[in-house]
């Protein structure tokens, strides 16, 4: 027969009992979705261009797992991101590492890296007696296409940013045996753009392994030289594979130190134009459109997050919008690798 605290014991336990079964059903879900992928690199260790594709079938795991509030808080009104890489948390803010596989982009983003977010405007003193400034603070977009190139939308950006005169910037993967992409790296190169290093594999369990930094800097250096030797370009400006925004800084700050031998520059960006998002709604033409002009906050610097790869033709669809929008917000156009404060 059972006793009032007998019971409250119980109920008591049943609660841890569900907390921790509720964390191992996490660990469970993440490594059966991730079952897929050990088994195709175990099956293809050598096959290349697999870990873009991978990174983003990497997404479509996180859409089945339905746990991203612990992987991810965003504070939208504050523009503020968190996310834990890899991580559970628990309810007294305990971080558990599960493993490192990311979401390639963290919805409504907003923090810049190298650059602290804005804090929220306050409301300024009444200043009605002096005149308004004449002139407004020059506001320059920094548009951002990583994962390129591609067959598929690659050529229609690099056609669109012709017509509309604009730089941008590509943060490339090297994909030697993908053939025919060639005249895709030439052309962003000859046309002005900046090509920027995104690592050489985008493999985050190589790149971000806590015990061992080398794995990092062969891979920045395996592809800043597989550029140079290929296409005689010097890259000089890196972005971390998912970000560098949430992770440790036992993890950043030793490849930041590499980043700064090596002699690059390094950012994040601070507009998520949302084109990796599980949601299918938000990978709408439309949705990636309004996500970006919807968040510029008037600010002085935008770094805009967009992917290229063969199914982000509604990235492509969005950029003409995207771009007479900043427009129509007094923004200019330039490439990272002239990144000026604001
Ligand atoms: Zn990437």
């Amino acid at each position: 027969m059972k006793t009032g605290s007998n019971e409250i014991i119980k109920i008591n336990n049943d609660r841890s009992q569900t907390k921790a079964v509720r964390h191992r059903s996490i660990a469970a879900a993440m490594f059966l979705m991730l079952l897929p992928v050990l088994l195709v690199t175990a099956c293809f260790p050598n096959t290349e261009p697999v870990y873009p594709e991978l990174m983003r079938s990497g997404s479509m795991f996180y859409s089945s797992s339905g746990e991203d509030e612990a992987m991810i808080r965003t504070d939208t009104n504050t523009g503020s991101a968190e996310y834990y890489n890899g991580m559970s948390v628990d309810d007294s803010g305990t971080r558990t590492e599960m493993m490192a596989f990311v979401p390639h982009s963290i919805p409504n983003a907003s923090m810049l890296l190298g650059v602290q977010a804005e804090p929220e405007e306050t409301e300024k003193p009444d200043e009605s007696d002096e005149p308004e400034e004449p002139e407004t603070p020059k506001k320059i977009a920094y548009i951002t296409i990583d994962d390129g190139p591609s067959r598929s939308i690659t050529p229609g950006i690099l056609d669109l940013l012709a017509k509309e005169g604009i730089k941008a910037t590509f943060f490339i993967l090297p994909q030697p045996s993908m053939r025919g992409l060639d005249n895709l790296f030439m052309r962003i190169i000859d046309e002005g753009h900046e090509m920027g290093n995104h690592s050489f594999t985008h493999r985050y369990g190589l790149l971000y392994d806590k015990d061992d930094t080398e794995p990092f800097k062969n891979e920045v250096i395996a592809a800043h030289e597989y550029i140079l030797d290929k296409y005689g370009y010097t890259m000089k400006t890196f972005r971390f594979p998912g970000g560098m925004m949430g992770r440790k800084a036992e993890i950043t700050d030793p490849r930041k130190a590499i980043l700064d031998e090596l002699g690059y520059k390094y950012y994040d960006w601070n507009i998520d134009s949302g084109d990796t998002n599980r949601s299918a709604a938000d990978r709408e033409t439309t949705a990636i459109i309004n996500k970006v002009l919807d968040n510029t906050r008037d600010r002085e610097r935008l770094i805009i997050l967009l992917h290229d790869s063969w199914d982000k033709q509604s990235t492509l669809e969005a950029l003409p919008e995207i771009i007479s929008g900043l427009r129509k917000q007094g923004y200019s156009f330039d490439i990272l690798k002239n990144y000026r404060g604001g």
